[in-house]
């Protein structure tokens, strides 16, 4: 089977001299290479995930081995049939993870320890650990590692207030991981500033562990943030989905965004349990806030 398109994902922390002009540029050249999909430059480095033919994903491949700042940057590289963006966008930003507490970390010294996939399952299968997942609550709730902490965050920013419930680990093992490892980067700073002794990231995140290591230890599938909004972890042997839906309990549920417009946040739903009941597109604390009024 041959695959005509490339799904890259990516990122580097290194410092960006002025990051604007070099986003201007950036996006010109991106366009250039006919690529959908979103990077943000920052003074701190890029992150970027980015679709296209193979020759442009190529192009830009080579562009980066070529360049002083990015050549030793990790590529992880789905195959597609399709190219799941529908614009590109090429953006400045302060950071390119934006954590609200404590964004001036030095992270050459300050992150946690790496575990390559092969140290990762080795440690979670002979130690006491605890396995923490840093992403966002719709991201663990379509797939996880077995037995993690999945704290129910809507944003990364959450993350440094919902620790305080997690203080009682200060003195475990923790494995610490996310999609990349980009999150786990600035994460495991502020775990370890928090007081954690032991804090340890999953290297190149799941996609790196699912390409290398396959399913073991890994339930559902993984987020990704784009079109494609989930994919299959460890190839042919991935495992199914786990998702339930958020009303009803209901397996075989999909990512949707809540109808109220001040709420938005992707939740899931069973598409029965939709039809059955068209409130439903409500997330569920939106549906509760909003019973009373229908009964007036
Ligand atoms: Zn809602």
């Amino acid at each position: 089977m041959s695959s005509s398109f490339h799904v890259l994902l990516y990122y580097k922390y290194v410092p960006i001299p002025e990051p604007e002009s070099f986003a201007a540029e950036h996006l010109e050249f991106c366009r250039e290479l006919g690529l959908k999909g979103r990077v943000l430059i920052a003074g701190e480095g890029i992150n970027g995930t980015l679709a296209g033919p193979v020759e442009a994903t190529d192009r830009y491949r080579k562009w980066a081995a070529e360049h002083p700042l990015f050549a030793d940057m990790d590529f992880k590289i789905d195959e597609e049939e399709w190219v799941p963006f529908k614009r590109l966008s090429v953006r400045p930003r302060k950071e390119i993870v934006t954590l609200g507490a404590g964004d001036d970390f030095d992270l050459e010294k300050e992150t946690g320890e790496y575990l390559s996939p092969e140290e990762w399952k080795r440690t979670i299968e002979e130690e006491d650990v605890v396995l923490f997942d840093v992403r966002n609550d719709y991201e663990s709730a379509v797939g996880r590692f077995k037995n993690a902490i999945t704290p129910q965050i809507e944003t990364f920013r959450e993350l440094p207030e919902a620790l305080k419930d997690y203080e009682h680990l200060k003195d475990k093992k923790v494995l610490m991981y996310c999609t990349g490892g980009i999150r786990c980067e600035k994460a495991s700073a502020l775990f370890r500033r928090e007081g954690f002794k032991e804090v340890y990231q999953l290297e190149g995140g799941i996609v790196t562990y699912g390409k290398t290591l396959g399913p073991e230890h890994w339930e559902g599938e993984c987020f990704v943030f784009d079109e494609r909004m989930t994919v299959p972890v460890g190839g042919e042997e991935a495992p199914p989905p786990i998702a339930v839906c958020a009303h009803t309990g209901k397996e075989g549920a999909e990512l949707i965004n809540c109808l109220d417009d001040d709420c938005h946040r992707l939740f899931l739903v069973n598409k029965e349990a939709l039809a059955e009941n068209p409130d439903r597109e409500y997330c569920p604390g939106c549906l509760s806030k909003k019973a009373p009024a229908v009964q007036t």
